[in-house]
């Protein structure tokens, strides 16, 4: 039998699942957390060297400044974790959460009346009625038994990246099998301390399969753990896809030392802002690369050989060790845990989860999703959407009809198919503060956030111009 034990059901204890808990700290949520820590990616998918890449005053939440907000550097995985931590123990956020909880199914027991019938003009009530709406089977590390519980909303937190990982499809007998070294994906490569990395690396002959952030960072920390013994071979997968692009050091910096190792991008710098695709690199990639410590390889088609790596243009690569860093399969953990008929909408019609103000699916009653949309700094967006989310709990506005919904999803579907053709992503960075204006539209809040015509136009926004003391004042600013 499932057990009531709060409202709202929180999964996952993420940088989202705290902005959550904290914001609707009123309804003391109960947040479900798989692993033994919060922090998620920043714990779970980072390895030595891995940065914030958004300035660390972006990535701050708007009550709670980072201790050195100045200072310029990228803070590294673990400060981000520290600074969460702090965070959370600051708002005594903690208490609401279950850690080793893992959520490993849902079931919709809501009434029926709830459900969207297509066709039908179709408007959401208050979300908090009273019922539950949704049980949610829980699984405790080191228990077989399963526990269910009742809850009136669940928000979903489990994040994009990280649990999951993404193996390619390779063709039969093509695949890991046949390979008589060692092949781990970059989740298994972040499990390792520094001295199993290292030792994994070492006079070893290693190629790394990727093009994103990941695969560059990993690329680095082969390149040092070998020096000039072994270079390490990147081995990029350049199919319609893209390298990463550097806004840090400007345009020109950024493109000429990839033109200079034979990785021209094949897209224009805009493309990689509009879907989020901005990296820093680590400060000596290009000094370790001009040192031959890291070798490229552009490709389009890759499969294994028993001693490494072939590719399409019949060329092939003597590999101990392949890294695939080759991403995680974020669409996989939800629909491992929603049931039908609801995970069949989450890519409804164009491909990308169709998401309300970033968090609302209107085909989905009495569930929130927070931290599926990107942009420059995905706290920050999470931040606002949870306080959104809080006020839309507490009945001070409403949703409005299914279909408005839909519409309104469908515009900003079309702003991102036009400005990339990556727009699967759903990173929202090209209008994410007219996105960031409406949600404040929505709270009463004023949209104009800056003190002055002049700050408005030319100073950047940031995490603490939505800061919740500064409303009122603002609501008089023009
Ligand atoms: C290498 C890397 C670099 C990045 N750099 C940046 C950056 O510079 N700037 C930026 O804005 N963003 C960056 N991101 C994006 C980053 O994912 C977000 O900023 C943010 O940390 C996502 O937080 P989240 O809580 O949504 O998801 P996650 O961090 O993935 O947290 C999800 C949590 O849910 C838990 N969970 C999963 N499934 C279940 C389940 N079934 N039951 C219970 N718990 C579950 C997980 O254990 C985890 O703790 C980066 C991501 C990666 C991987």
């Amino acid at each position: 039998m499932a057990v009531f034990q709060s409202k709202i059901a929180i999964i996952g204890a993420g940088i989202s699942g705290i902005a959550a808990a904290k914001q609707l700290s009123t309804f003391s949520p109960v947040v479900f957390e798989a692993s033994d820590s919060i922090g998620g990616v920043w714990r779970h998918a980072s390895i030595r060297s891995t940065k914030l890449q958004t300035p660390r005053c972006d990535y701050e939440f708007s009550d709670f400044p980072w201790p050195d907000r100045d200072n310029s550097s990228f803070p590294s995985h673990i400060e981000i974790v520290d600074y969460l931590h702090a965070y959370a123990k600051h708002f005594d956020v903690l208490q609401f959460v279950r850690f080793n909880s893992k959520v490993v199914e849902l079931r919709f027991v809501g009434e029926p009346g709830t459900l969207v019938q297509f066709g039908q003009e179709r408007d959401y009530g208050p979300l908090l009625t009273g019922s539950p709406a949704w049980e949610v089977a829980v699984q405790t590390t080191g228990c077989d038994t399963i526990q269910w519980y009742e809850f009136e909303f669940v928000v979903v937190c489990i994040g994009k990246y990280g649990d999951i990982p993404r193996i390619p499809n390779l063709p039969n007998d093509k695949g890991p099998e046949i390979f008589e070294g060692k092949v781990l994906h970059t989740l298994d490569y972040c499990k390792l301390n520094p001295q199993e990395a290292s030792l994994l690396l070492r006079g070893k002959k290693v190629a790394v399969v990727g093009y994103k952030k990941s695969a560059i960072d990993i690329a680095v920390e082969c390149a040092e753990a070998n020096k000039d013994d072994q270079p390490c071979n990147l081995n990029v997968h350049i199919d319609h896809r893209r390298l990463v692009s550097r806004i840090i050091e400007g345009y020109l910096l950024w493109r000429l030392p990839f033109e200079k190792h034979g990785l021209k991008p094949d897209h224009p710098f805009e493309e990689d802002y509009a879907s989020c695709q901005m990296a820093i690199l680590p400060e000596n990639f290009f000094s370790e690369a001009d040192h031959g410590r890291i070798k490229f390889k552009k490709t389009s088609k890759w499969w294994f050989w028993e001693k490494g790596l072939q590719f399409d243009d019949d060329s092939r690569l003597e590999a101990d060790v392949v890294i695939l860093a080759t991403g995680y399969d974020g669409k996989q953990k939800l629909k491992a845990i929603l049931p039908q008929p609801f995970s069949s909408f989450l890519e409804y019609v164009s491909g990308v989860m169709p998401l309300y103000r970033s968090t609302i699916n209107p085909m989905i009653p009495n569930m929130a999703f927070v931290g599926y949309v990107e942009t420059v700094s995905n706290l920050q967006a999470a931040e606002l959407r949870c306080r959104w989310l809080a006020q839309l709990l507490a009945n001070e506005f409403k949703l409005p009809s299914v279909e408005k919904m839909l519409e309104k999803i469908a515009g900003e579907v079309e702003i991102m198919k036009r400005a990339t053709r990556f727009y699967k992503r759903h990173c929202i960075s090209t209008f994410s503060i007219n996105h960031n204006d409406e949600i404040c539209e929505d709270m009463g809040w004023k949209p104009w956030r800056k003190n002055n015509w002049f700050s408005e136009a030319f100073s950047p926004y940031t995490s603490q111009d939505y800061e919740e003391e500064r409303l009122e004042t603002k609501k008089s600013a023009p």
